[in-house]
């Protein structure tokens, strides 16, 4: 029977900072709560960070510090160095340490679908905006593949289970037109069908050819292997070897991202073009685990901007069906923010910060257009050299055009508006103005591009140290009149 967990109040799991040893228990208390209250979650958690220690809903008071986070190998998709640091998140911790009351329940199918079909149709009826997602990404993995797609996947790669953790069972039939497949074999499938449905609006700073044909070009084959500690690249030669055990991100959920934890297969994508990328000739130059610099665009940097060209430059492949629709993009960002750029060790020092007008009469009127001025500033000390602003596209708004001051801006395919602005001088500033034409329904009221309270909103971001980055975030809100 799936647990679900019932919250009280908008989720606190948002992606606004990294927690680490030392951190004030009192604002991630209701996270960890969280967390441990979920029996899913929970297992996934391992070592120092037992749930004793840190507590129940409540039970941790202010001014008591995280003594140990010990994350799981499988937290960063690379298995070359378990993290120390559980990259849990949260906003307003002064909401989240009152009242958040997240409890597990048990789904009662049968009893509730009637009163939930009931409430999504009343919710499609009067809140247009407030639907289902489609969500592409989802559509793609949802079902099994076909025999054609997994035969034209194994055309261009040989691909080896030569340890299955799911193997005895399978999920996927020759006679219903896939291929017998087991739960982990129809997950390294789906990933690689998601890297070759993969279209980005701007090319990869490592490649000029889209992913997959740069994947397939640069390696021959995956091994699957159990007896291996890390994943690597190469044995044989040209084959890389992935770690396959029970706790594989990609056997976390069904999905992308789970939605109560940024998980999923979207991970062992990662480790892929990671691995692949050391057959590039690009060993790690940093002591051996980590990169030198983002420049080299080694393994690590490829993450990295993987992770960033998910969230901006995608369109809207990558749409949350649930979640709030820029939920995977906002994680992809917080992924190359928070999990790949601490694995460069050279980055320089800059404090990226945004702020964002809004038209002097901030109302809007259906036809009409608004106006928003995005503002980003280096406070230094050094130079950034390939600053990025992301913003969802609001709800119920078409983009009419987007101008950065240096550099360009897009919105591929109604994705999130992106601007590439590159370098910006410590002390210097740069601005995109943004017109959108409201075409939102008469019920909506307002137009945002923050679509829930843990959403990022609009956000300036690079390959920096940036020690402080709750200035990085902006966001609008106009009243439609
Ligand atoms: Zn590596």
């Amino acid at each position: 029977m799936p647990t679900q967990l019932r919250v009280s109040r908008p989720p606190c799991y948002a992606p606004s900072h990294r927690s680490r040893v030392g951190d004030d228990c009192a604002h991630i208390c209701a996270v960890v709560s969280r967390i441990c209250n979920s029996s899913r979650l929970r297992s996934s958690l391992t070592g120092a960070l037992a749930c004793a220690s840190v507590g129940r809903a409540g039970a941790c008071g202010a001014g008591t510090l995280i003594r140990a986070w010990r994350a799981p190998a499988w937290w960063t998709p690379d298995g070359d160095k378990a993290v120390r640091v559980l990259r849990i998140s949260w906003s307003l911790p002064g909401a989240c340490n009152r009242s958040w009351g997240a409890t597990p329940v048990r789904q009662r199918r049968r009893r509730t679908f009637g009163i939930v079909l009931l409430a999504g149709l009343v919710l499609a009826a009067v809140v247009p905006s407030a639907r289902a997602s489609a969500s592409p990404v989802e559509d793609l993995i949802r079902g099994c593949p076909s025999s054609a797609e997994v035969t034209a996947i194994d055309g261009d790669l040989s691909i080896a289970f030569e340890s299955d953790p799911t193997a005895g069972t399978l999920v996927c039939r020759a006679a219903d037109g896939s291929v017998d497949l087991t739960r982990f074999e129809e997950r390294a499938y789906q990933a690689l069908h998601v890297v070759k449905a993969l279209r980005f609006s701007r090319p990869l700073p490592w490649t000029s050819a889209d992913l997959y044909t740069w994947l397939v070009a640069t390696i021959d084959g995956i091994r699957f292997r159990a007896d291996i500690a890390t994943s690597f690249c190469c044995d044989p030669v040209n084959v890389i070897d992935l770690l396959a055990s029970s706790n594989s991100a990609a056997l976390f959920t069904n999905r992308w991202m789970a939605a109560d934890a940024p998980i999923g297969l979207d991970d062992l994508v990662a480790l892929v073009v990671h691995e692949a990328r050391h057959n590039n000739g690009k060993p790690h130059t940093c002591n051996g685990v980590d990169d030198q610099t983002v420049g080299e665009l080694g393994a690590w940097g490829v993450e990295y901007y993987l992770e960033l060209w998910e969230a901006l430059y995608a369109g809207t492949f990558l749409t949350s069906p649930d979640v709030y629709p820029s939920y995977y993009r906002d994680q992809h960002l917080l992924k190359s923010e928070s999990t790949y750029l601490p694995r460069i060790c050279s980055r320089p020092t800059a404090d990226l910060s945004l702020t964002v007008k809004t038209p002097s009469r901030n109302v809007g009127r259906v036809g009409g257009k608004v106006s928003y001025t995005f503002t980003a500033a280096n406070a230094g000390v050094d130079a950034a050299g390939d600053v990025y602003l992301y913003s969802p596209m609001p709800i119920g708004t078409e983009l009419v055009k987007a101008t950065a001051s240096q550099g360009s801006c897009s919105a591929a395919g109604g994705g999130p508006i992106a601007c590439a602005v590159g370098p910006l001088a410590a002390g210097a500033t740069a601005t995109a103005r943004v017109v959108l034409r409201v075409n939102a329904p008469s019920t909506q009221t307002a137009i945002t591009n923050k679509e829930s309270e843990a959403a990022f909103g609009a956000r300036v971001t690079g390959p920096v140290r940036d020690e402080i980055t709750t200035n990085n975030s902006a966001s609008f809100s106009t009243p439609i009149r």
